[in-house]
Protein backbone atom coordinates (compact mmCIF):
# COMPACT_ATOMS: atom_id res chain seq x y z
CA UNK A 1 0.00 0.00 0.00
CA UNK A 2 1.45 3.33 -0.91
CA UNK A 3 0.02 6.12 1.77
CA UNK A 4 1.14 9.51 2.60
CA UNK A 5 0.50 11.54 5.17
CA UNK A 6 -0.08 15.04 5.55
CA UNK A 7 -0.66 17.30 8.63
CA UNK A 8 0.90 20.21 10.28
CA UNK A 9 4.31 19.81 12.53
CA UNK A 10 2.91 18.35 16.08
CA UNK A 11 0.20 16.83 14.15
CA UNK A 12 1.74 13.33 14.64
CA UNK A 13 2.74 12.23 11.43
CA UNK A 14 5.76 10.16 12.28
CA UNK A 15 4.07 8.74 15.23
CA UNK A 16 1.01 7.32 13.07
CA UNK A 17 3.42 6.31 10.29
CA UNK A 18 5.62 4.34 12.58
CA UNK A 19 2.67 2.48 13.50
CA UNK A 20 1.43 2.15 10.08
CA UNK A 21 4.97 0.58 9.18
CA UNK A 22 4.75 -1.73 11.62
CA UNK A 23 0.93 -2.68 10.63
CA UNK A 24 1.66 -2.46 6.64
CA UNK A 25 5.29 -4.04 6.70
CA UNK A 26 6.02 -0.81 4.76
CA UNK A 27 8.73 1.41 4.88
CA UNK A 28 8.63 4.95 6.16
CA UNK A 29 10.12 7.50 4.13
CA UNK A 30 10.16 11.46 5.39
CA UNK A 31 11.37 14.13 3.38
CA UNK A 32 12.24 16.27 6.37
CA UNK A 33 13.93 13.08 7.45
CA UNK A 34 16.02 13.38 4.04
CA UNK A 35 16.70 16.89 3.92
CA UNK A 36 18.03 16.82 7.48
CA UNK A 37 20.49 14.14 6.22
CA UNK A 38 21.39 16.48 3.18
CA UNK A 39 21.87 19.40 5.08
CA UNK A 40 24.68 17.93 6.79
CA UNK A 41 26.85 17.94 3.62
CA UNK A 42 29.83 20.80 3.40
CA UNK A 43 28.51 21.05 -0.51
CA UNK A 44 26.81 24.21 -2.21
CA UNK A 45 23.57 22.01 -2.47
CA UNK A 46 24.13 21.03 1.29
CA UNK A 47 24.66 24.63 2.47
CA UNK A 48 21.15 26.16 0.39
CA UNK A 49 19.11 23.24 2.27
CA UNK A 50 20.65 23.97 5.70
CA UNK A 51 19.87 27.51 5.20
CA UNK A 52 16.30 27.43 3.60
CA UNK A 53 14.97 25.01 6.69
CA UNK A 54 16.58 26.61 9.53
CA UNK A 55 14.23 30.10 8.24
CA UNK A 56 11.34 27.42 8.24
CA UNK A 57 11.22 27.46 4.31
CA UNK A 58 10.31 24.93 1.23
CA UNK A 59 12.63 23.04 -0.55
CA UNK A 60 12.23 24.28 -4.30
CA UNK A 61 9.93 22.34 -5.90
CA UNK A 62 11.89 20.94 -9.19
CA UNK A 63 14.59 19.51 -6.33
CA UNK A 64 11.94 18.07 -4.07
CA UNK A 65 10.32 16.21 -7.06
CA UNK A 66 14.24 15.15 -8.00
CA UNK A 67 15.27 13.43 -4.23
CA UNK A 68 11.86 11.91 -3.83
CA UNK A 69 11.94 10.57 -7.53
CA UNK A 70 14.95 9.03 -6.85
CA UNK A 71 14.41 7.32 -3.24
CA UNK A 72 11.21 6.27 -4.61
CA UNK A 73 12.92 4.50 -7.55
CA UNK A 74 14.80 1.87 -4.97
CA UNK A 75 13.62 -1.42 -4.72
CA UNK A 76 12.38 -1.59 -1.17
CA UNK A 77 9.36 1.32 -1.81
CA UNK A 78 8.05 -0.87 -5.40
CA UNK A 79 5.96 -2.89 -2.82
CA UNK A 80 4.59 0.44 -0.77
CA UNK A 81 5.93 3.13 1.70
CA UNK A 82 4.57 5.83 3.92
CA UNK A 83 5.22 8.96 2.52
CA UNK A 84 5.48 11.70 5.08
CA UNK A 85 6.15 15.84 4.80
CA UNK A 86 5.41 15.50 0.70
CA UNK A 87 3.68 16.61 -1.71
CA UNK A 88 3.52 20.05 0.27
CA UNK A 89 2.55 22.34 -3.13
CA UNK A 90 0.11 21.70 -5.67
CA UNK A 91 2.68 21.57 -7.99
CA UNK A 92 4.63 18.72 -6.21
CA UNK A 93 1.10 17.09 -5.64
CA UNK A 94 0.52 16.91 -9.52
CA UNK A 95 3.66 16.22 -11.12
CA UNK A 96 3.98 13.05 -8.54
CA UNK A 97 1.41 10.17 -9.54
CA UNK A 98 3.42 6.88 -8.15
CA UNK A 99 0.15 4.89 -7.61
CA UNK A 100 -0.88 6.73 -4.15
CA UNK A 101 -3.62 4.69 -2.79
CA UNK A 102 -4.53 6.69 -0.04
CA UNK A 103 -4.06 10.44 1.72
CA UNK A 104 -4.07 10.77 5.39
CA UNK A 105 -4.97 13.77 6.49
CA UNK A 106 -4.26 14.12 10.32
CA UNK A 107 -6.29 17.17 11.52
CA UNK A 108 -5.06 19.31 14.32
CA UNK A 109 -5.56 23.00 15.02
CA UNK A 110 -2.41 25.42 15.03
CA UNK A 111 -2.84 25.48 18.86
CA UNK A 112 -2.76 21.98 19.90
CA UNK A 113 0.31 21.64 17.65
CA UNK A 114 1.89 24.71 19.42
CA UNK A 115 1.16 23.33 22.43
CA UNK A 116 2.70 19.93 21.68
CA UNK A 117 5.80 21.24 20.12
CA UNK A 118 6.70 23.63 23.25
CA UNK A 119 6.83 19.94 25.44
CA UNK A 120 8.66 18.35 22.93
CA UNK A 121 12.15 18.07 23.18
CA UNK A 122 13.88 18.61 19.91
CA UNK A 123 17.21 17.89 18.40
CA UNK A 124 16.31 19.48 15.37
CA UNK A 125 18.12 22.53 14.36
CA UNK A 126 15.34 24.25 12.29
CA UNK A 127 12.99 23.66 15.45
CA UNK A 128 13.12 27.66 16.63
CA UNK A 129 9.99 29.21 17.28
CA UNK A 130 10.38 31.49 14.14
CA UNK A 131 10.75 28.08 12.18
CA UNK A 132 7.95 26.44 13.45
CA UNK A 133 5.62 29.46 12.92
CA UNK A 134 6.47 29.64 9.32
CA UNK A 135 6.02 26.10 8.82
CA UNK A 136 2.80 26.49 9.74
CA UNK A 137 1.64 29.25 7.76
CA UNK A 138 3.25 28.11 4.71
CA UNK A 139 1.20 24.71 5.66
CA UNK A 140 -1.98 26.67 5.15
CA UNK A 141 -1.00 28.72 2.53
CA UNK A 142 0.48 26.21 0.10
CA UNK A 143 -0.14 22.74 1.78
CA UNK A 144 -3.86 23.29 2.37
CA UNK A 145 -4.74 23.04 -1.24
CA UNK A 146 -3.05 19.54 -1.75
CA UNK A 147 -5.54 18.38 0.78
CA UNK A 148 -8.05 20.24 -1.52
CA UNK A 149 -6.62 18.36 -4.34
CA UNK A 150 -6.71 14.42 -2.84
CA UNK A 151 -10.53 15.44 -1.52
CA UNK A 152 -11.31 16.14 -5.00
CA UNK A 153 -9.74 12.81 -6.16
CA UNK A 154 -11.69 11.16 -3.61
CA UNK A 155 -8.04 10.11 -2.29
CA UNK A 156 -8.41 11.73 1.23
CA UNK A 157 -8.69 10.43 4.46
CA UNK A 158 -9.25 13.28 7.48
CA UNK A 159 -8.64 12.17 11.05
CA UNK A 160 -8.93 13.78 14.10
CA UNK A 161 -5.40 14.26 15.16
CA UNK A 162 -6.64 15.80 18.24
CA UNK A 163 -7.37 12.40 19.98
CA UNK A 164 -5.02 9.75 22.01
CA UNK A 165 -2.55 7.70 19.83
CA UNK A 166 -4.74 4.85 20.09
CA UNK A 167 -7.91 6.13 18.70
CA UNK A 168 -5.97 8.18 16.05
CA UNK A 169 -4.28 4.80 15.02
CA UNK A 170 -7.68 3.27 14.92
CA UNK A 171 -9.45 6.06 13.26
CA UNK A 172 -7.11 5.46 10.46
CA UNK A 173 -7.28 1.38 9.80
CA UNK A 174 -11.20 1.49 10.13
CA UNK A 175 -11.20 4.42 7.44
CA UNK A 176 -8.37 2.41 5.27
CA UNK A 177 -10.39 -0.68 5.91
CA UNK A 178 -7.46 -2.27 7.43
CA UNK A 179 -9.93 -3.51 10.29
P1 LIG B 1 9.49 18.46 8.16
O1 LIG B 1 10.38 17.56 8.95
O2 LIG B 1 8.49 17.71 7.35
O3 LIG B 1 8.87 19.54 9.01
O4 LIG B 1 10.41 19.20 7.10
C1 LIG B 1 11.48 20.02 7.51
C2 LIG B 1 11.89 20.95 6.38
O5 LIG B 1 12.30 20.19 5.23
C3 LIG B 1 10.80 21.87 5.86
O6 LIG B 1 10.66 23.03 6.64
C4 LIG B 1 11.32 22.18 4.45
O7 LIG B 1 12.38 23.13 4.49
C5 LIG B 1 11.92 20.84 4.04
N1 LIG B 1 10.91 20.01 3.36
C6 LIG B 1 10.44 18.79 3.77
N2 LIG B 1 9.56 18.29 2.91
C7 LIG B 1 9.46 19.20 1.91
C8 LIG B 1 8.68 19.27 0.71
N3 LIG B 1 7.82 18.29 0.37
N4 LIG B 1 8.83 20.36 -0.08
C9 LIG B 1 9.68 21.35 0.24
N5 LIG B 1 10.43 21.36 1.36
C10 LIG B 1 10.32 20.29 2.19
Amino acid sequence: MKLILIGIQGSGKSTQGNLLTEKLQVPYLSTGHIFRTLAQEKTPLGRYIKETMNAGFLIPDEKTLEIVREYLSRPEYKNGYILDGFPRTIKQAEEFKNGVDKVVYLKVSDKEALWRLSFRNSDREDDTLTAIKKRIELFHKFTEPVIDYYRQNNMLVEVNGENSIEDIFKEILEKLSLQ
